[in-house]
């Protein structure tokens, strides 16, 4: 099917329909794939989800010759050249763990020109041999996927990433250059076209919101329940529950397994082998669950996760929003649910606090308190991920966020939180301008005669016992609650101390009413407004395609998602095709699926329409 592009001009859109089966570009996909095709070297940020791929693999199909694309994961190249080959386009991947026969068989394909996509990992470029093949074949453009590895600022640096500019350095003709990232933080971004070296790149960043996630924050009395009665309310769709220690996904597969779940486990202490087993029983749909460490997931392209459950607040936004950014690849509404608990902040502050690097540590815990803003704040979930990527279109309220969506029950916290206010100035006065941590506020607030309070006197200033008919656990909160909400602010450090910020005296002073929502007893209420999946029509003929597709995955191999996405099946189900021309209207049926799968679909449908009876049959 490539061949045919290279020999009568196509358009990028007619690929797009015939070979990937969807009607029209998402946002920025039409303009990278002309930069491309212009010859010019392009950075593109979109977040997961958006439709990379597409972005690359039209170029490579309308360009003359070979692309070679560098990707970090060998799953990941199976499963793109898997998909590649279902829509009949030429592609193959090369591997360290291959034996050398094998990849001198794609050398061959490759030189005799069956080969349009080539997926190699950055590893291979510090073979001579290879890039003596390399610069044999004469590529046409080279595609950094993952790009962010290259950059040591960011949080998944591969070395041999830095291998690459030099070898398309020393090619005899440059190709054009194009790398890929979800990744958000601007110096980040800079530092992948300088270590890359791209020629005056065409930078595109597509905004980073996720329209179809359901994001949500839950501080609930006992996470193993929430995630037990979540995955049972849930049994039908894929999850993934991440945790921060090996202990706690140990704990939660085990209790999930015991309810009868079909759980997996994944985490660095487990052997290669398991970890292999692991993944692909919850790749192929064998496993609904995967509870794993955040060594799961890079490069993992399951589109059908329809929930990310984090056991524990994860240390930054850039590695939750990557995390839970694997929910509804398929653009299908997916949630993701942090699930809270103050214990994650200590977690999380002695990890920062390993570092030896001074500055490492500062920025570890400026990132970890944009987290714990996230997980505190009254106001939306979505605005508040969209302003820390510095993101141009971000709104106060969405549609799609615990915070902005959920009547949630709000208590009104501005006589309080005047108190903690003032308590945090009369502790700074008393001790000339020392601060302390929320602990110590917490202590003094609640009256309490331990030691160190009595010993700096803090008993015998005004704010000592104002709340003292409060838990400690409540004060806490609405403490968190202020900071997230910007009255006032944690300072860096291992024992981080309190202090005003610029929105403190003007409350004081104000007569400005604050509200807090209410954590308690939320869990169960949200739960059932945010279940927003399971709205698919005819649902008993989506099951049937869904065994279908299971059966017809097994027998070529591959994961069912590459069969048909979940979206697709769906629109199916909506559409009811009865001929091979309504089957390509479908969204992602093109000629190749069309000609390989069609008729079993086909059939399928035509037999559930036949069960239904006479209904279906003449007209829709
Ligand atoms: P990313 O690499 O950005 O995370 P993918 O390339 O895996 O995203 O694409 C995510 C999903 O969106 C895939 O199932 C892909 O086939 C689908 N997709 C991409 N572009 C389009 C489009 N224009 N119309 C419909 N679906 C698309």
């Amino acid at each position: 099917m490539a061949k045919k592009y290279e020999k009568k001009p196509a358009t990028s859109l007619a690929v797009l329909k015939d070979v990937f089966g969807y009607d029209s570009f998402r946002r920025g996909q039409e303009e990278i794939i002309s930069n491309i095709l212009s010859g010019r070297d392009t950075l593109a940020i979109m977040p997961t989800g958006a439709g990379k791929s597409i972005c690359y693999q039209i170029p490579a199909i309308l360009s003359p010759g070979v692309t070679v694309i560098l990707s970090p994961l060998i799953s990941l190249m199976k499963d793109q050249v898997d998909a590649l080959k279902q829509n009949g386009v030429p592609a193959a991947s090369i591997n360290s763990s291959m034996p050398w026969e094998d990849v001198v068989l794609i050398f061959r394909q490759v030189r005799a020109g069956k080969v349009k996509l080539l997926y190699i990992a950055p590893e291979r470029l510090e073979s001579e041999g290879f890039r003596a093949f390399f610069s044999e074949i004469g590529v046409t453009l080279v595609i950094v996927d993952e790009a962010h590895c290259v950059s040591q600022w960011g949080h998944d640096f591969r070395p041999a990433y830095l291998g690459i500019a030099p070898v398309i350095a020393s090619l005899a003709r440059r190709p054009v250059v194009a790398a890929f990232t979800a990744t958000a933080t601007p110096e980040v971004r800079d530092d992948i076209a300088v270590q890359l070296r791209l020629r005056d790149p065409f930078t595109i960043t597509t905004g980073f919101d996720r329209e179809n996630l359901f994001f949500q924050v839950e501080h609930p009395a006992s996470k193993m329940k929430y995630v037990e009665k979540h995955v049972e309310k849930h049994t039908d769709s894929a999850g993934i529950v991440y945790c921060a220690t090996r202990r706690d996904v140990e704990g939660v597969c085990a209790r999930l397994r015991e309810k009868g779940v079909k759980a997996v486990r994944y985490h660095a202490g487990l052997s290669d082998l398991e970890r292999k087993r692991s993944q692909e029983d919850f790749i192929y749909d064998r496993a609904n669950v995967i509870v794993a460490t955040n060594a799961f997931g890079m490069g993992i392209d399951k589109s059908n996760v329809r929930y990310v459950l984090h056991y524990n607040m994860p240390g930054s936004m850039d590695a939750y929003y990557q995390e839970a950014g694997r929910a509804g690849r398929d653009g299908l509404p997916a949630e993701c649910i942090l699930l809270f608990g103050t214990r994650d902040i200590i977690t999380a502050r002695f990890f920062i606090a390993q570092s030896e690097d001074e500055e490492t540590k500062k920025s570890g815990y400026r990132k970890l308190q944009v987290m714990v803003d996230y997980c505190n704040t009254a106001s939306c979930l979505r605005s508040h991920i969209l302003r820390y990527f510095e993101d141009e279109n971000v709104s106060d309220t969405c549609t799609a966020c615990g915070n902005c969506t959920v009547a949630a029950e709000r208590v009104d916290v501005t006589v309080e939180a005047k108190k903690i206010l003032s308590c945090v100035f009369r502790m700074a006065e008393h001790t000339n301008d020392r601060k302390y941590g929320s602990a110590m506020l917490v202590d003094v607030l609640r009256g309490s005669r331990r030691a160190q309070v009595i010993s700096l006197g803090f008993d015998k200033i005004s704010t000592w016992g104002l709340l003292k008919e409060y838990e400690a656990d409540q004060v806490r909160e609405i403490v968190n609650f202020l900071i997230a909400e910007g009255y006032l602010q944690m300072e860096d450090g291992e024992f981080p101390v309190l202090s005003f910020t610029g929105r403190s005296i003007p409350f004081l002073r104000s007569g400005a009413v604050l509200m807090m929502r209410k954590y308690e007893g939320k869990s169960e209420k949200k739960l059932k407004t945010s279940k927003q999946h399971g709205e698919v029509e005819h649902s008993e003929l989506f099951e049937k395609l869904r065994a279908l597709r299971m059966d017809l995955a097994k027998e070529d191999g591959v994961p069912p998602y590459v069969v048909f996405s979940d979206r697709t099946l769906i629109a199916m189900c909506a559409q009811l095709p009865s001929d091979e021309d309504e089957m390509l209207e479908v969204s992602g049926v093109g000629a190749q699926k069309l000609e390989k799968y069609g008729e079993a679909f086909l059939d399928a449908i035509a037999e559930w329409k036949e069960e239904q009876g006479t209904f279906f049959t003449d007209e829709k």
